[in-house]
């Protein structure tokens, strides 16, 4: 009997959380679309909040990849690149969907720990909702990129909304940190043709990834490890996460990343951001 209190006492409340994790509905998306800039909407609710990816999670969303991104590379050398240079001994470490209160603060401490710098795809939404984290990644030396303000689906939206995505995230690094990055990562690593094309116009370099760690998953260390292993070798672009959905636990990847890099350094390989890796410019 008591049980049961329990559960109709917390079934509304369960009902409501899940509600807030789910990908935008149909309508809500089309409502995002068009040439109309009211329609999008910087401070609010039209593109999500600040605890939820737009486009859903990653766990709802991966699956589905409109194109290969290595055929895309082959096609656009100077502007998509998923891998660094074989031949020396150095790979980089990114980070996609902060900054947070939760998991950013925590990667920054095992890279402060291990005095290793790695790179940041942030969200727009987020670099407003969280200044300070922002600034202490640029200020310990990290590399910074643009990962979009609501972290939408942009292969299911039109060409107006990616640049209003960019533009959005550019201005508000600009307000914090004083400067736009030339680094964008797409969400989801979803891509097409037309998007990087897109992309090359605004003057942005696009960046995948050769080693996925999974951390997504929400996987224990030991997982998130041995899902990288084989492919740990020089020029590796390797894909963490310092956010993501608000139901999301990254604590796994903080643990893999805290014994990843001593295992990376005792093989030789240092670890430098994708700047230095590529050698590119970090802002425009
Ligand atoms: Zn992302």
């Amino acid at each position: 009997m008591r049980n049961k209190t329990i559960i109709s006492l917390l079934l509304p409340i369960i009902l409501l959380l899940g509600s807030c994790g789910q990908a935008a509905s149909p309508q809500q998306q089309s409502s995002l679309d068009g040439p109309r800039s009211s329609s999008l909407n910087a401070e609010g609710h039209a593109g999500g909040t600040l605890d939820m990816l737009a486009g859903g999670s990653e766990k709802a969303v991966r699956k589905i990849k409109p194109m290969d991104n290595y055929q895309l590379q082959r096609k656009f050398p100077d502007i998509l690149y998923m891998t660094g240079p074989s031949d020396q001994p150095v790979a980089a470490l990114t980070f996609d969907d902060g900054p947070d209160q939760r998991f950013t603060p925590q990667i920054l401490d095992v890279l402060k720990k291990h005095n290793v710098r790695g790179t940041f795809f942030v969200m727009g939404s987020r670099v407003k909702g969280h200044p300070e984290v922002v600034k202490r990644i640029v200020e310990e030396g990290h590399a910074l990129g643009n990962h979009t303000y609501w972290h939408p689906q942009l292969y299911n939206e039109s060409l107006y909304r990616l640049k209003w995505e960019a533009e959005e995230t550019d201005k508000a690094l600009q307000e914090v940190v004083g400067f736009k990055p030339k680094l964008f990562r797409p969400p989801y690593g979803g891509l097409t043709d037309e998007l990087v094309a897109e992309l090359g116009r605004q003057d942005y370099k696009v960046i995948g990834w050769n080693v996925d760690s999974l951390d997504w998953k929400e996987i224990g260390a030991d997982e998130i490890l041995s899902n990288m292993e084989s492919h740990l070798k020089p020029g590796a672009i390797i894909l963490m996460h310092s956010g993501g959905n608000w139901d999301q636990d990254l604590s796994g990847g903080v643990e893999a990343l805290d014994r990843l890099i001593p295992e990376l350094k005792n093989r030789g390989i240092d670890l430098i951001t994708i700047p230095e890796l590529l050698d590119l410019p970090d802002r425009k």
